[in-house]
């Protein structure tokens, strides 16, 4: 059952050849069983799943179902749950139960039926590259286990890799969706800012972040994002827009589609083996009628030093509520309040948090802030220009998602710059607002490598449709882990 796609999935449950209730034991099961490896899952719920499962079960037979209900779902640990605890894989949060769902869960679980199989692993406060900053320890990549997932996504994208979950809940800051995905052979998507609710998802950097879903295939992503996205009152950035049929678009042929190639996404820097497969992937595009063209982002490479100083100045106002007062991580026998925000925050927050707090604080104080957040600023709107002019000339821009494959774990943990720079082909999306998508395009030394599909603001649609007949034209992204089969 873990290798069908969730069409097949809702096709099962609907044709009755398995229960949703057998269904979801059969992934909880494979979480028992494999995942002390992966270390993907920081809560598992199969209490709440089983419950959920047995409802769904009653609205096939009442003939009620949608196109999801039963089918089973891992969350990113840092959606509120109601009831159960989230994380954020921080310490500061170890202790948390939200009060609350987040609309992405209401709208997943509670509308769309889907059951939860339980909150995923990730950097803390989805702060890395790699899910090595999880208090809960890091997460193993399934294709390789010395090598990390990527990350923040982490342990979203190792559940689904593994088949310990057909889809996850997944947010995407920097590249929190695309690196994951191109590190494990999946199909991951964020959306155009503002198309997903970020009410109840907690905040990092809040002009950047989005939520999104990880995938086995385009198809999959497409029908989660559908169930995800919408006009939130909650979120005063959510965007108003006609309900869109993501897979109703699907089956659209991609001839005569531009597809613009930025050449500084192909320059120094670039591994041999990415390149190589995502020339293949450009040259299958192009024989199924796309037309390729060069094209320039002359501030994409801006993007990494922009993003830290934006990132960090707004993660050390959002995280300036974790204070051991009303929530949280409180440290005990304090002198007094000062001693209790001290160490309340030096012991509740690692050290990657700590040192992004400290950067934000200094980038945003008297004196820095016109020479590195107002700067920073003005940069991120050239880079934006950048993708105004782009789209005058193409329908959509491809290159790869990440410079080289999986790396081994603690590779990069002494070196917070050589970390941030895996996200230097994925971030310009974040800054622009626009959506963006990784998709597996083959494999180099065995291990997955993804390629990058960016598109104007709200033409997710056209991202999953060429995602889509590119995977049907080919068949790596339905390659499974050895041990995972
Ligand atoms: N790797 C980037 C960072 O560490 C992006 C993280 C994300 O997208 N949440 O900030």
């Amino acid at each position: 059952m873990h290798a069908l796609s969730l069409k097949q999935l809702a096709e099962g449950l609907r044709r009755r050849q398995f229960s949703s209730r057998e269904l979801t034991r059969h992934f909880l099961d494979r979480v028992q069983r494999l995942d002390k490896t992966y270390n993907s899952f920081i809560t598992v719920t199969p209490e709440l799943a089983l419950a959920q499962a047995d409802a769904a079960d009653a609205a096939i037979a009442a003939g009620t179902a949608g196109a999801l209900t039963g089918i089973p779902l891992a969350q990113k640990d840092i959606f509120c749950t109601r009831g159960v605890r989230t994380s954020c894989a921080s310490r500061m949060l170890d202790n948390f139960t939200a009060p609350y769902d987040a609309t992405v869960v209401r709208k997943l679980h509670a509308e769309a039926g889907m059951v939860m199989l339980g909150k995923c692993n990730m950097d803390e406060f989805a702060m890395g590259s790699s899910n090595e900053t999880s208090w809960y320890g890091p997460v193993r990549n399934p294709w390789d286990t010395r090598r990390v997932p990527g990350g923040s996504s982490g342990g979203s994208a190792a559940a689904v890799a593994a088949g310990l979950a057909p889809a996850a809940t997944a947010t995407d800051t920097g590249g929190s969706i695309r690196q994951p995905a191109a590190l494990t052979n999946l199909t991951g998507i964020k959306p155009t800012y503002g198309r997903v609710s970020r009410y109840g998802m907690i905040a990092f950097a809040s002009s950047l972040d989005q939520g999104g879903v990880l995938a086995r295939s385009a198809e999959d992503a497409a029908m989660v994002l559908q169930a995800m996205i919408g006009f939130d009152p909650l979120d005063s950035t959510s965007v108003q827009r006609d309900s869109e049929s993501f897979t109703g678009t699907l089956g659209r042929s991609v001839a005569g589609l531009r597809i613009g190639l930025p050449r500084e996404y192909f320059a120094e820097g670039l591994s041999p083996g990415v390149r190589r497969c995502v020339d293949a992937a450009v040259r299958q595009l192009q024989e199924m009628g796309a037309v390729t063209l060069d094209i320039s982002l002359p501030n994409a490479m801006l993007s990494v030093p922009t993003y830290y100083v934006v990132a960090p100045a707004e993660a050390s106002s959002n995280l300036a509520r974790y204070d051991g007062v009303r929530f949280g991580h409180r440290a005990e026998a304090v002198r007094n309040l000062e001693d209790l925000y001290r160490r309340s925050r030096g012991e509740g927050f690692g050290p990657e948090v700590q040192r992004r707090i400290m950067v934000g604080t200094y980038v945003l104080s008297h004196g820095y802030y016109d020479a590195y957040y107002l700067q920073a600023q003005k940069v991120r709107k050239l880079i934006y220009e950048d993708f105004r002019a782009a789209f005058g000339q193409c329908d959509l821009i491809l290159g790869p998602t990440t410079t080289d494959v999986a790396f081994e774990l603690d590779s990069k943990t002494d070196d917070p710059v050589a970390m941030y720079l895996n996200d230097i082909y994925t971030i310009a999306a974040n800054l622009a607002g626009i959506p963006a998508m990784s998709l597996p395009c083959g494999f180099d030394d065995g291990l997955p490598v993804g390629m990058q599909l960016m598109g104007d603001f709200f033409q997710e649609g056209r991202l999953l449709n060429v995602a889509h007949q590119y995977q049907q034209a080919t068949s790596g992204h339905l390659r499974l882990p050895k041990g995972c089969e």
